[in-house]
């Protein structure tokens, strides 16, 4: 690889930040990474992904950029989420590792050393574990914990706890997820899914600089979903169990009333019971379906066969590694 043409192959670190409306944390944090990055990296690129903000963070970008051509952006055509946002950065990271983070300073920069230092030992999947989540409200931190504890009881990809986008990936698990062109990200599960030497690095996540967390309930509830889904087809199939459970016991109650009629007669028949036995089990079988819903809408989006993403535009960035199975071997045999 010594004739390479292309300087930006022998990159050391990559940095990809997705950022959605983050134009006043750029400087602040451009001005903690840059010096953490020189201190660590013979080499590094670092890759912004506007997530189609609608505030002036491509012309912070852009000014970044001018004034340091390491600091790179690609700007989707619209809003994609920040898992597709990650994903875009990925298929352009170059280096030998790279580091995913937020860019509201929750994750603090200083902890690239260390999680360097790991990966020099042999570590591919360095990941930051979370000690405390005080930074987030009540309801959002009972909501997660609920979430991590329903997911493990469906346990398919167990997580590891706390573990969330903050970490290193040597470019053979970059290389690993770039293959991975599903629609409905849970990265979080994709990055235990494949595995690798792996380490939690504990951090305290920081109050967000400026701006508030892009994340709506909704929002969280849509993603949760998609992480129980992807992951599991739990939901999918306790409903043989619980239908199978119900028509057992209407096989019994049937068999009793027969009996009951038999031996005492006709009784004057009890609507109540009918109304809320009829009501019951349609709201059962709208349930499954709705469930059924859930997993089919996911195949529709799956077989599609869309892009990912589009991109609106880019700066300092070369050709896309996702596009070029080649680049992607050379990395991973390189590492
Ligand atoms: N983000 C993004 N697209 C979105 C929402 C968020 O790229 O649709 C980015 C955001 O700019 C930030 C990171 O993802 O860099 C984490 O977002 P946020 O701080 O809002 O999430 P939280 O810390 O509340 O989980
Ligand atoms: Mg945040």
């Amino acid at each position: 690889m010594t004739s390479s043409p292309d300087a930006a192959e022998a990159l050391d670190l990559s940095v990809v930040i997705p950022v959605y409306n983050e134009s006043e944390n750029i400087p602040i944090l451009l001005e903690k990474l840059l010096p953490v990055l020189a201190g660590c990296a013979a080499s590094f690129e670092i890759i912004f992904v506007d997530d189609g903000s609608r505030d002036d963070t491509y012309l912070q970008l852009a000014k970044a950029h001018a004034h340091e051509p390491r600091v790179k952006a690609l700007a989707l055509s619209r809003n994609f989420g920040k898992e597709i946002a990650i994903a875009a950065g990925l298929d352009y990271a170059r280096g030998a590792a790279t580091v995913i983070m937020d860019a509201d300073l929750q994750h603090p920069p200083e902890m690239i050393e260390t999680f360097v230092s790991f990966w020099r030992q042999g570590y591919k999947n360095v990941y930051g574990q979370r000690t405390d989540r005080t930074a987030d409200s009540r309801l959002r931190r009972l909501l997660t914990q609920r979430f991590y504890k329903l997911f493990e009881s469906f346990g398919e990809t167990p997580l590891p706890e706390g573990a969330g986008d903050f970490r290193l990936l040597d470019a053979q698990a970059v290389a690993a997820l770039r293959a991975m062109r599903e629609q409905a990200r849970f990265s979080k599960g994709l990055y235990a899914w494949i595995g690798f030497k792996s380490i939690g690095v504990p951090f305290d996540v920081a109050p967000r600089v400026y701006g508030s967390s892009k994340f709506s309930y909704r929002k969280l509830t849509r993603f949760a979903l998609d992480g129980l889904m992807s992951f599991s087809n739990a939901p999918l199939k306790v409903w043989s169990y619980i239908g199978t459970f119900i028509s057992g016991m209407a096989l019994a109650s049937a068999v009793y009333f027969v009996g009951e009629t038999m031996l005492f007669g006709v009784d004057v028949p009890g609507f109540a019971s009918l109304i809320v036995s009829v009501t019951f089990l349609a709201g059962i079988q709208l349930l499954s379906l709705g469930i059924l819903g859930e997993y089919i809408g996911r195949i529709f989006a799956e077989v599609k066969r869309r892009p990912l993403y589009l991109v609106g535009d880019e700066l300092g960035l070369s050709a896309r590694l996702a596009d070029d199975p080649v680049a992607n071997r050379k990395r991973s045999e390189a590492s």
